[in-house]
């Protein structure tokens, strides 16, 4: 019997234990997936759920927010992906020490794949990135492994300055704004949302103003999947844009950490069928 589960808070809306059943049926395992909602300042749960990896009572965790960076302490090695990004989103035991690794990058950039067809674009492509918290810590470090030039726009100047440094493996490629409206968004192919503005109950926002004259062959991908077409991908396939919310994302970094913990690869066909309806 495999024991898996989700740390973070809260926790009450979270699709994955539907994605993780799934793929525990899908791969013929016999297991379950918890809810850990552990408040934030609750260290000592924390430190007690993750002994439960180490002495393996639980074979695998995800971490969501607020803990993806507070686990950190509690963990034997990161991953040098999980390093990279400063988080940790999937916990396993090997060699009897705790390893905490990052799925998220690997995650955004397998499904930003499979939405859109890159094969023409330039060399070194521009992406512009809107916020720069937790999530766009991963889609910078994806993208800039990737070989695309980013820019982020933030409206805390500082918070952006703060991601742009955290990379400095990447000099040249990374360029840091808070200018939204002052942007010539003729030279990006891609433009991501990692804000939460337009997320459910706040469906009739949006991160780009309505008027915006955006070139009807940029790229628009919006980490936010609830509701399943936010307002942003609505107004720019209006326009012409091709564009997709962030549900493949959350399916693709889910189906990645399974398989660091069981060894299996379920089908995304499963998956998808198991949230999307
Ligand atoms: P976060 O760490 O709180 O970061 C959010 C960022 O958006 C911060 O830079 C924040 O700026 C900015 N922001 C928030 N409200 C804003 C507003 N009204 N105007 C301008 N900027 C604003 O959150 P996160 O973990 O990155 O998550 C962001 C979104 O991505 C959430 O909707 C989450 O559900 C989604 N997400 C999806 C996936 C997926 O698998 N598809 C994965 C992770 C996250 P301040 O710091 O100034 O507030």
């Amino acid at each position: 019997m495999i024991h898996l589960g989700l740390i973070g808070y809260p926790l009450g809306h979270s699709l994955s234990p539907k994605v993780h059943t799934a793929a525990l049926k899908a791969c013929g395992l016999d297991g379950d997936y918890s809810l850990f909602p552990i408040p934030p300042d609750n260290k000592q749960a924390l430190e007690e759920l993750l002994e439960r990896v180490r002495s393996g009572t639980i074979q695998g965790l995800n971490v969501t927010i607020p803990h993806k960076q507070n686990v950190i302490e509690f963990i034997d090695e990161l991953t040098p992906t999980a390093k990279l990004i400063g988080a940790v989103n999937t916990i396993y035991l090997k060699d009897e020490r705790l390893i905490g690794d990052n799925t998220d990058a690997s995650g955004f950039l397998r499904d930003l794949k499979n939405a859109f067809d890159f094969s023409n674009l330039s060399f070194q492509p521009s992406v512009l990135i809107l916020g720069a918290g937790g999530s766009a810590r991963a889609v910078v470090y994806a993208l800039l492994h990737d070989g695309w030039k980013v820019t982020i726009s933030a409206r805390r100047i500082e918070q952006a300055t703060k991601l742009a440094n955290s990379f400095p493996d990447y000099p040249g490629s990374i360029i840091h704004s808070s200018n939204l409206p002052t942007f010539n968004f003729h030279s990006f192919q891609l433009i991501v949302n990692t804000t939460p503005i337009g997320m459910s109950p706040n469906i009739n926002e949006s991160p780009l103003p309505e008027n915006l004259s955006l070139p009807s062959n940029v790229f628009i991908y919006d980490l936010v999947y609830n509701p399943r077409e936010t307002k942003l991908v609505k107004d720019v396939k209006q326009n012409g844009n091709q564009a997709a919310t962030g549900l493949g994302m959350l399916i693709e970094q889910a189906a990645l950490a399974f398989e660091l913990w069981t060894g299996k690869q379920p089908t995304r066909e499963i998956l998808w069928k198991a949230v999307d309806h």
